[in-house]
C-alpha cells in the first residue's frame, strides 16, 4: 500500500481515537514518571498506594455523584471478570439481559451458562439497534449495557421494576457502563450496580473493574455468597471488604491507578460529569453532523436518540473502502478508527471520550474527506 501523506496542518494534534484502550493524556503519563521512584514498586498494603486507591474511590464518587449509601468497590480482572463475578455473586436464580451487541451478549452468555442458575432471559436486538429489559416473573437481576461499544448504541438508564408495583420487587438493575461511565449524565439511584473499567472514558490502562453498588446490591452480595461456593477471585464479598480498606484482593497495577486518579482529578476540576458529558456530546455532534452531510457516509445507528456520544460508528458507502481509509489514517499517525472486528461492516469507529479534544474530531473528519478524495 502506498501512503497518501496528509499535510501536517490538517492532522489532529493527537491521533488516538481508540474506543478502548483509549487516548491517555500526556500529563497522566508524566505523573507515572514522576511517581516512578516513590510510589511505583512499593507495597499495595501500605499508605502511599492505599491513599491512591482512596483517591480513585473518592474521585469516582465525586464524578458520578454517587448517592448516599452507595459504595465504590474495585478489583482486578477488568469488566469481563466482573461479568463472572456478577454471575456468581449477584444473580440469585435468573438474570434477564438486554443484549444488542458483542459485550451485552457475552455477559448474557456468562449467566446463561452458569450451571447453578436458570437459563437467562435474553432480549436481543440486531446490531445498530437497542434492546431493553422488561419486567418478567422470576428474574432477580436485570442487566444491560449503558453503551454498547461494539456498535455505538447508547441505552437510557432506568430501573427495571420487577412486578411493576413501584417497589423495585427486590430485583437488581446491573448496568455495564464500561465505555461511558463519566461521559454521560446518569442518575445512579436508577441502578444497583454501575460497573466499568479504566481504559475507556477514564483514559487509563485496563485490568481493573470498578463498580458503584447500592445498599440492595450489598445485601444481595452477602446473601448469595453465603449460600453458594464462589471462587475467591470472583467473590464480591471480600472485594467489598477490601475496597473499604482501599485495597484489592491481589496486587493491582499501580501505574493504572496513578493514571486513573489523574484523569478523575482532571475531569472533576473542570466541572465533573456535566463538563465531561458536554465535551463528548460536542465531539459526537461534529462526527455525526459531518457524516450526515456526506453523500458517501452515514451514522450506522439509525435512531439519533440511540447514537452513542462516546463511540461513534459511521458507515461508508460501497464506493469507499473504509479499511483502506483506516489504514491510510494509521500511516499518518491517526489510529484505531477500525470498526469492531466481529461487526464486519464498511465502517469507521471513533472513540470520543472526554480526553479527546472535539477539535481533533473535526480534524479527523477533514482528514477522512481528504483521503476519500485522493483514494477515489
Ligand atoms: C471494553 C468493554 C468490556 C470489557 O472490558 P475489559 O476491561 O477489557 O474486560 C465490557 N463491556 C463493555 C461495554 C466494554 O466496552
Amino acid at each position: 500500500m502506498e501512503t497518501v501523506p496528509i499535510a501536517p496542518d490538517l492532522l489532529p494534534a493527537d491521533g488516538r481515537f481508540g474506543s478502548g484502550p483509549s487516548k491517555v493524556r500526556p500529563a497522566q503519563a508524566d505523573m507515572v514518571s514522576a511517581l516512578g521512584r516513590t510510589v511505583l514498586g512499593t507495597s499495595h498494603r501500605q499508605a502511599p498506594v492505599r491513599s491512591l486507591v482512596g483517591r480513585v474511590r473518592e474521585g469516582i464518587a465525586a464524578l458520578l455523584e454517587v448517592p448516599d449509601g452507595y459504595e465504590v468497590i474495585l478489583g482486578n480482572g477488568g469488566a469481563v471478570a466482573f461479568w463472572d463475578a456478577a454471575a456468581f455473586c449477584l444473580v440469585r436464580e435468573r438474570a434477564q439481559h438486554a443484549a444488542f451487541g458483542e459485550f451485552g451478549q457475552k455477559f448474557a452468555a456468562s449467566t446463561d451458562g452458569a450451571p447453578f442458575l436458570a437459563p437467562s432471559d435474553i432480549r436481543a436486538a440486531p446490531p445498530g439497534e437497542l434492546a431493553r429489559c422488561a419486567p418478567a416473573e422470576g428474574v432477580d437481576v436485570y442487566a444491560y449495557p449503558h453503551n454498547e461499544t461494539s456498535t455505538g448504541v447508547v441505552s437510557p438508564v432506568s430501573r427495571v421494576d420487577g412486578d411493576g408495583d413501584g417497589d423495585g420487587d427486590g430485583a437488581l438493575t446491573v448496568v455495564d457502563a464500561t465505555s461511558i461511565a463519566g461521559a454521560q449524565r446518569v442518575d445512579l439511584t436508577q441502578t444497583d450496580v454501575y460497573y466499568f473499567a479504566p481504559q475507556k472514558v477514564l483514559a487509563s490502562d485496563g485490568g481493573l473493574w470498578l463498580a458503584v453498588v447500592s445498599p440492595a446490591a450489598l445485601e444481595r452480595i452477602a446473601e448469595v455468597t453465603a449460600s453458594r461456593w464462589v471462587p475467591e477471585f470472583l467473590n464480591l464479598a471480600p472485594a467489598v471488604e477490601n475496597s473499604r480498606k482501599n485495597q484489592t484482593l491481589n496486587t493491582p497495577a499501580v501505574a493504572t491507578l496513578v493514571m486513573l486518579a489523574e484523569q478523575l482529578d482532571w475531569l472533576n476540576e473542570r466541572g465533573g460529569l456535566a463538563w465531561a458529558s458536554d465535551r463528548s456530546a460536542s465531539s459526537a455532534d461534529i462526527l455525526y453532523g459531518w457524516a450526515q452531510r456526506r453523500e458517501w457516509a452515514k451514522p450506522f445507528v439509525a435512531d439519533p436518540a440511540h447514537r452513542s456520544p462516546v463511540v461513534g460508528t459511521v458507515d461508508l458507502a460501497e464506493s469507499v473502502d473504509a479499511a483502506a481509509v483506516s489504514a491510510q489514517l494509521r500511516q499518518n499517525g491517526i489510529v484505531d478508527t477500525e470498526p469492531y472486528r466481529k461487526l464486519g461492516r464498511n465502517q469507521l469507529r471513533v472513540g470520543m471520550y472526554p480526553a479527546v479534544d472535539p477539535e481533533d474530531v473535526r480534524a479527523l473528519t477533514e482528514c477522512v474527506d481528504y483521503l476519500v478524495e485522493r483514494l477515489a
